[in-house]
Protein backbone atom coordinates (compact mmCIF):
# COMPACT_ATOMS: atom_id res chain seq x y z
CA UNK A 1 0.00 0.00 0.00
CA UNK A 2 0.85 3.81 -1.19
CA UNK A 3 1.18 5.29 2.24
CA UNK A 4 1.07 8.81 0.66
CA UNK A 5 -1.79 8.37 -0.91
CA UNK A 6 -3.55 7.72 3.21
CA UNK A 7 -5.69 10.35 4.03
CA UNK A 8 -3.58 12.78 6.74
CA UNK A 9 -7.05 12.41 9.28
CA UNK A 10 -10.24 10.22 8.44
CA UNK A 11 -13.37 11.77 10.18
CA UNK A 12 -15.88 8.90 11.57
CA UNK A 13 -19.45 9.14 13.01
CA UNK A 14 -18.78 9.06 16.44
CA UNK A 15 -18.36 5.28 17.55
CA UNK A 16 -19.92 2.85 20.46
CA UNK A 17 -18.55 -0.02 22.38
CA UNK A 18 -20.88 -3.10 22.38
CA UNK A 19 -18.88 -4.50 25.24
CA UNK A 20 -16.52 -3.50 27.85
CA UNK A 21 -15.93 -3.92 31.65
CA UNK A 22 -16.10 -0.71 33.55
CA UNK A 23 -15.65 -2.50 37.37
CA UNK A 24 -16.93 -0.57 40.48
CA UNK A 25 -14.98 1.79 42.60
CA UNK A 26 -11.23 3.13 42.12
CA UNK A 27 -11.16 1.28 39.13
CA UNK A 28 -14.09 2.44 37.66
CA UNK A 29 -13.61 6.22 38.40
CA UNK A 30 -10.45 5.63 36.53
CA UNK A 31 -11.54 3.80 33.02
CA UNK A 32 -15.34 5.28 32.73
CA UNK A 33 -13.15 8.92 31.28
CA UNK A 34 -11.43 6.17 28.96
CA UNK A 35 -14.71 4.68 27.25
CA UNK A 36 -16.56 7.72 27.55
CA UNK A 37 -13.91 10.05 25.50
CA UNK A 38 -14.35 7.99 22.54
CA UNK A 39 -17.67 6.21 22.83
CA UNK A 40 -20.92 7.82 22.41
CA UNK A 41 -22.65 4.34 24.07
CA UNK A 42 -21.27 1.03 25.89
CA UNK A 43 -22.80 -2.12 26.74
CA UNK A 44 -22.05 -2.45 30.08
CA UNK A 45 -21.12 -6.05 31.23
CA UNK A 46 -22.70 -6.75 34.33
CA UNK A 47 -19.93 -9.50 36.01
CA UNK A 48 -19.46 -7.50 38.95
CA UNK A 49 -19.17 -8.78 42.72
CA UNK A 50 -21.53 -9.33 43.21
CA UNK A 51 -22.88 -9.33 39.67
CA UNK A 52 -26.10 -7.11 38.34
CA UNK A 53 -29.04 -9.00 38.98
CA UNK A 54 -31.77 -6.97 39.27
CA UNK A 55 -33.69 -3.77 37.75
CA UNK A 56 -32.35 -1.83 41.02
CA UNK A 57 -28.90 -2.87 41.02
CA UNK A 58 -28.57 -1.74 37.14
CA UNK A 59 -29.61 1.53 37.76
CA UNK A 60 -27.34 2.04 40.60
CA UNK A 61 -24.65 0.86 38.65
CA UNK A 62 -25.65 3.34 35.90
CA UNK A 63 -25.88 5.71 38.61
CA UNK A 64 -21.88 5.22 39.72
CA UNK A 65 -20.65 5.04 35.99
CA UNK A 66 -22.62 8.33 35.15
CA UNK A 67 -21.25 10.04 38.59
CA UNK A 68 -17.86 9.27 36.50
CA UNK A 69 -17.96 10.77 33.20
CA UNK A 70 -16.04 14.01 33.01
CA UNK A 71 -17.85 17.06 32.90
CA UNK A 72 -18.96 18.14 28.87
CA UNK A 73 -19.17 14.72 27.92
CA UNK A 74 -21.88 12.53 26.52
CA UNK A 75 -22.03 9.53 27.59
CA UNK A 76 -24.67 6.63 27.97
CA UNK A 77 -24.18 3.39 29.47
CA UNK A 78 -26.35 0.76 28.09
CA UNK A 79 -26.89 -1.62 30.82
CA UNK A 80 -26.93 -5.74 31.12
CA UNK A 81 -28.38 -8.08 33.46
CA UNK A 82 -26.40 -11.35 34.45
CA UNK A 83 -28.16 -14.79 33.92
CA UNK A 84 -28.19 -16.80 36.67
CA UNK A 85 -30.05 -20.36 37.15
CA UNK A 86 -32.41 -18.76 39.62
CA UNK A 87 -33.07 -15.78 37.71
CA UNK A 88 -37.08 -15.04 36.86
CA UNK A 89 -38.33 -13.96 33.52
CA UNK A 90 -40.65 -11.10 35.66
CA UNK A 91 -36.65 -9.51 36.32
CA UNK A 92 -35.86 -9.61 32.69
CA UNK A 93 -39.25 -8.00 31.57
CA UNK A 94 -39.24 -5.38 34.29
CA UNK A 95 -35.70 -4.67 33.22
CA UNK A 96 -36.62 -4.56 29.40
CA UNK A 97 -40.06 -2.37 29.66
CA UNK A 98 -38.11 0.15 32.02
CA UNK A 99 -35.80 0.56 29.77
CA UNK A 100 -33.02 -0.32 31.64
CA UNK A 101 -32.09 -3.34 30.36
CA UNK A 102 -30.47 -3.14 27.02
CA UNK A 103 -29.27 -7.05 26.80
CA UNK A 104 -28.48 -10.07 29.00
CA UNK A 105 -25.79 -11.90 29.17
CA UNK A 106 -25.21 -15.27 29.33
CA UNK A 107 -21.80 -16.60 31.59
CA UNK A 108 -21.67 -20.15 31.54
CA UNK A 109 -20.66 -20.97 35.22
CA UNK A 110 -16.64 -20.44 35.79
CA UNK A 111 -15.77 -19.34 32.32
CA UNK A 112 -14.04 -16.18 33.43
CA UNK A 113 -14.01 -13.70 35.73
CA UNK A 114 -16.93 -12.76 38.21
CA UNK A 115 -19.10 -16.13 36.41
CA UNK A 116 -19.24 -18.08 39.69
CA UNK A 117 -22.96 -17.29 39.61
CA UNK A 118 -23.29 -17.95 35.92
CA UNK A 119 -25.99 -20.28 34.50
CA UNK A 120 -24.77 -24.14 34.96
CA UNK A 121 -27.09 -25.75 32.76
CA UNK A 122 -27.82 -23.56 29.72
CA UNK A 123 -30.82 -25.82 28.38
CA UNK A 124 -32.58 -25.39 31.65
CA UNK A 125 -33.18 -21.77 31.50
CA UNK A 126 -34.69 -21.90 27.93
CA UNK A 127 -37.56 -20.19 29.15
CA UNK A 128 -35.86 -17.38 29.89
CA UNK A 129 -34.67 -17.26 26.54
CA UNK A 130 -38.35 -17.56 25.40
CA UNK A 131 -39.20 -14.36 27.32
CA UNK A 132 -36.08 -12.83 25.71
CA UNK A 133 -37.28 -13.61 22.51
CA UNK A 134 -40.69 -12.47 23.04
CA UNK A 135 -40.02 -9.28 24.26
CA UNK A 136 -37.15 -8.10 22.52
CA UNK A 137 -34.20 -8.53 24.79
CA UNK A 138 -30.80 -9.66 23.24
CA UNK A 139 -28.96 -12.39 24.62
CA UNK A 140 -25.01 -12.01 24.88
CA UNK A 141 -23.10 -15.00 24.94
CA UNK A 142 -19.43 -15.82 26.64
CA UNK A 143 -19.75 -18.61 24.41
CA UNK A 144 -16.82 -21.24 26.03
CA UNK A 145 -17.83 -24.85 27.43
CA UNK A 146 -16.52 -25.04 30.98
CA UNK A 147 -15.71 -28.72 30.29
CA UNK A 148 -12.08 -28.79 32.28
CA UNK A 149 -11.48 -31.85 30.26
CA UNK A 150 -11.96 -29.75 26.82
CA UNK A 151 -9.08 -28.22 25.78
CA UNK A 152 -8.89 -24.51 26.91
CA UNK A 153 -8.10 -23.55 22.69
CA UNK A 154 -10.89 -25.46 22.10
CA UNK A 155 -13.98 -24.57 24.20
CA UNK A 156 -15.19 -21.79 22.02
CA UNK A 157 -15.77 -24.13 18.90
CA UNK A 158 -16.95 -26.91 20.99
CA UNK A 159 -19.47 -24.07 22.40
CA UNK A 160 -21.30 -23.27 19.00
CA UNK A 161 -21.27 -27.14 18.47
CA UNK A 162 -23.33 -28.18 21.73
CA UNK A 163 -24.39 -25.31 23.08
CA UNK A 164 -25.18 -22.38 20.20
CA UNK A 165 -26.36 -24.39 17.02
CA UNK A 166 -29.14 -25.99 19.17
CA UNK A 167 -30.04 -22.72 21.32
CA UNK A 168 -30.33 -20.88 18.03
CA UNK A 169 -32.46 -23.92 16.65
CA UNK A 170 -34.67 -23.18 19.33
CA UNK A 171 -35.53 -19.55 19.48
CA UNK A 172 -35.18 -18.87 15.84
CA UNK A 173 -36.03 -15.29 16.32
CA UNK A 174 -33.94 -14.02 19.55
CA UNK A 175 -31.09 -11.84 18.64
CA UNK A 176 -28.05 -13.44 20.03
CA UNK A 177 -24.32 -11.57 19.88
CA UNK A 178 -21.33 -14.01 20.24
CA UNK A 179 -19.18 -11.78 22.15
CA UNK A 180 -15.36 -11.44 21.34
CA UNK A 181 -14.89 -14.44 19.02
CA UNK A 182 -11.90 -15.88 18.82
CA UNK A 183 -11.57 -18.67 16.21
CA UNK A 184 -12.33 -19.00 12.12
CA UNK A 185 -14.40 -21.44 13.08
CA UNK A 186 -17.05 -18.42 15.21
CA UNK A 187 -16.36 -16.45 12.10
CA UNK A 188 -17.50 -18.95 9.48
CA UNK A 189 -20.58 -19.95 11.58
CA UNK A 190 -21.55 -16.54 12.27
CA UNK A 191 -20.91 -15.28 9.05
CA UNK A 192 -22.87 -17.58 7.21
CA UNK A 193 -25.76 -17.67 9.89
CA UNK A 194 -29.24 -15.91 10.14
CA UNK A 195 -28.96 -12.02 10.57
CA UNK A 196 -30.06 -12.22 13.90
CA UNK A 197 -26.59 -13.72 14.76
CA UNK A 198 -23.74 -11.35 15.42
CA UNK A 199 -20.41 -11.40 16.84
CA UNK A 200 -18.22 -8.82 18.44
CA UNK A 201 -14.10 -8.79 17.87
CA UNK A 202 -11.60 -7.17 19.79
CA UNK A 203 -8.61 -4.68 19.24
CA UNK A 204 -6.47 -7.56 20.96
CA UNK A 205 -7.83 -10.39 19.28
CA UNK A 206 -7.11 -8.79 16.10
CA UNK A 207 -3.34 -7.83 17.16
CA UNK A 208 -1.89 -10.78 18.68
CA UNK A 209 -2.20 -14.49 18.74
CA UNK A 210 -1.21 -17.10 21.88
CA UNK A 211 2.20 -16.61 21.09
CA UNK A 212 1.88 -13.11 22.64
CA UNK A 213 1.18 -14.68 26.21
CA UNK A 214 4.70 -16.78 26.43
CA UNK A 215 7.32 -14.13 24.18
CA UNK A 216 10.34 -14.44 26.25
CA UNK A 217 8.38 -15.23 29.68
CA UNK A 218 4.79 -15.42 31.14
CA UNK A 219 3.12 -12.33 29.57
CA UNK A 220 0.24 -11.43 31.89
CA UNK A 221 -0.88 -8.41 30.04
CA UNK A 222 -1.72 -10.45 27.20
CA UNK A 223 -3.69 -13.32 29.16
CA UNK A 224 -7.65 -12.83 28.79
CA UNK A 225 -10.65 -15.05 27.91
CA UNK A 226 -11.30 -16.41 25.75
CA UNK A 227 -7.51 -17.12 25.12
CA UNK A 228 -5.88 -15.36 22.30
CA UNK A 229 -5.59 -18.28 19.49
CA UNK A 230 -3.15 -19.56 17.22
CA UNK A 231 -2.16 -17.31 14.14
CA UNK A 232 -4.84 -18.79 11.57
CA UNK A 233 -7.57 -17.71 13.70
CA UNK A 234 -6.17 -13.69 14.69
CA UNK A 235 -6.10 -13.77 10.46
CA UNK A 236 -9.33 -15.23 9.98
CA UNK A 237 -10.43 -12.46 12.56
CA UNK A 238 -9.08 -9.81 10.85
CA UNK A 239 -10.57 -11.15 7.23
CA UNK A 240 -14.89 -10.66 9.20
CA UNK A 241 -13.68 -7.30 10.70
CA UNK A 242 -12.84 -5.88 7.23
CA UNK A 243 -15.11 -7.62 5.55
CA UNK A 244 -18.16 -5.15 5.37
CA UNK A 245 -20.53 -7.64 6.78
CA UNK A 246 -23.06 -6.37 9.58
CA UNK A 247 -22.82 -9.43 11.74
CA UNK A 248 -19.07 -8.22 12.47
CA UNK A 249 -18.92 -5.36 14.90
CA UNK A 250 -17.05 -3.63 17.68
CA UNK A 251 -16.64 -4.71 21.54
CA UNK A 252 -14.03 -3.91 22.85
CA UNK A 253 -13.98 -5.95 25.86
CA UNK A 254 -11.82 -4.01 27.93
CA UNK A 255 -11.52 -5.48 31.18
CA UNK A 256 -9.23 -3.79 33.42
CA UNK A 257 -7.19 -5.37 36.50
CA UNK A 258 -5.11 -3.85 38.47
CA UNK A 259 -1.14 -4.34 38.14
CA UNK A 260 -1.35 -6.99 41.34
CA UNK A 261 -3.97 -9.44 39.82
CA UNK A 262 -2.60 -9.89 36.78
CA UNK A 263 1.22 -10.51 38.30
CA UNK A 264 0.35 -13.48 40.73
CA UNK A 265 0.64 -17.42 40.75
CA UNK A 266 -3.45 -17.33 39.43
CA UNK A 267 -3.39 -13.51 37.19
CA UNK A 268 -6.58 -12.28 35.91
CA UNK A 269 -7.49 -12.73 32.57
CA UNK A 270 -8.60 -9.86 30.76
CA UNK A 271 -7.01 -7.12 28.91
CA UNK A 272 -7.53 -3.37 29.30
CA UNK A 273 -7.46 -1.75 25.84
CA UNK A 274 -9.92 0.90 26.14
CA UNK A 275 -7.81 4.12 26.31
CA UNK A 276 -6.39 3.30 22.90
CA UNK A 277 -9.48 0.90 21.58
CA UNK A 278 -10.48 2.94 18.35
CA UNK A 279 -6.67 3.81 17.40
CA UNK A 280 -5.69 -0.21 18.29
CA UNK A 281 -9.11 -1.35 15.32
CA UNK A 282 -7.72 1.88 13.25
CA UNK A 283 -4.22 0.34 13.03
CA UNK A 284 -6.09 -3.23 12.02
CA UNK A 285 -7.81 -1.55 9.39
CA UNK A 286 -4.86 0.68 7.78
CA UNK A 287 -2.73 -2.70 7.62
CA UNK A 288 -5.22 -4.43 5.72
CA UNK A 289 -6.20 -1.31 3.18
CA UNK A 290 -9.99 -1.33 4.58
CA UNK A 291 -9.70 2.58 6.51
CA UNK A 292 -12.96 2.95 4.16
CA UNK A 293 -15.18 0.51 6.15
CA UNK A 294 -13.24 1.39 9.93
CA UNK A 295 -16.81 3.69 10.24
CA UNK A 296 -19.27 0.58 9.70
CA UNK A 297 -17.66 -1.62 11.67
CA UNK A 298 -17.02 0.56 14.55
CA UNK A 299 -20.35 3.08 14.47
CA UNK A 300 -22.80 1.81 12.10
CA UNK A 301 -23.04 -1.90 12.75
CA UNK A 302 -23.67 -2.00 16.36
CA UNK A 303 -26.55 0.14 16.53
CA UNK A 304 -28.34 -1.16 13.58
CA UNK A 305 -28.46 -4.63 15.04
CA UNK A 306 -29.56 -3.52 18.38
CA UNK A 307 -31.91 -1.74 16.46
CA UNK A 308 -30.37 1.73 18.05
CA UNK A 309 -30.11 5.06 16.15
CA UNK A 310 -27.12 5.86 14.44
CA UNK A 311 -25.10 8.74 16.70
CA UNK A 312 -25.09 12.01 14.76
CA UNK A 313 -21.88 13.98 16.28
CA UNK A 314 -18.07 12.69 14.55
CA UNK A 315 -14.51 11.87 16.12
CA UNK A 316 -11.60 12.24 13.92
CA UNK A 317 -8.34 10.52 13.89
CA UNK A 318 -5.21 12.05 12.67
CA UNK A 319 -2.08 10.05 11.08
CA UNK A 320 0.65 10.70 13.72
CA UNK A 321 2.78 7.51 14.91
CA UNK A 322 2.57 7.79 18.84
CA UNK A 323 3.65 5.64 21.47
CA UNK A 324 1.18 4.13 24.21
CA UNK A 325 2.44 4.79 27.64
CA UNK A 326 3.17 2.14 30.35
CA UNK A 327 0.75 2.30 32.72
CA UNK A 328 -2.35 4.22 33.72
CA UNK A 329 -2.38 5.50 37.81
CA UNK A 330 -5.15 4.59 39.49
CA UNK A 331 -7.43 7.64 40.07
CA UNK A 332 -8.15 7.02 44.02
CA UNK A 333 -8.74 9.01 46.81
CA UNK A 334 -6.22 7.05 48.72
CA UNK A 335 -2.86 7.07 48.18
CA UNK A 336 -2.43 4.16 46.10
CA UNK A 337 0.48 3.33 43.88
CA UNK A 338 -2.13 0.86 41.65
CA UNK A 339 -2.17 1.19 38.42
CA UNK A 340 -3.49 -0.06 35.14
CA UNK A 341 -1.61 -1.75 32.36
CA UNK A 342 -3.24 -0.52 28.77
CA UNK A 343 -3.20 -2.78 25.55
CA UNK A 344 0.14 -1.42 23.34
CA UNK A 345 1.91 -0.54 25.66
CA UNK A 346 5.26 1.19 25.37
CA UNK A 347 4.02 0.23 21.33
CA UNK A 348 3.86 3.31 18.68
CA UNK A 349 0.74 3.34 16.99
CA UNK A 350 -0.24 5.31 13.57
CA UNK A 351 -3.62 6.80 14.19
CA UNK A 352 -4.15 9.02 16.98
CA UNK A 353 -7.82 10.66 18.38
CA UNK A 354 -8.52 14.29 18.12
CA UNK A 355 -9.54 15.76 20.96
CA UNK A 356 -10.43 19.52 21.70
ZN1 LIG B 1 -15.97 -9.47 28.50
Amino acid sequence: MDENLLPERITLRQPDDWHVHLRDGDVLKTVVPYTARTFRRAIVMPNLSPPITSLRSAIEYRDRILTAVPMGIEFTPLMTVYLTDNISSKILEEGKNSGVFAAAKLYPANSTTNSGMGVTNVKAIYPLFETMERIGLPLLIHGEVTDLDVDIFDREAVFIDKILQPLLKKFPSLRVVLEHITTEQAVDFVGTNRCNLAATITPHHLHINRNAMFLGGLRSDFYCLPVAKRERHRLALRRAAVSGKPCFFIGTDSAPHLRNAKETSCGCAGIFNSPNALESYAEVFHQEGALQRLEAFVSEYGPSFYGLPLNTNSITLVRETHFIPQSCQLDSDKQSAESLVPFHAGEPLSWRVLRD
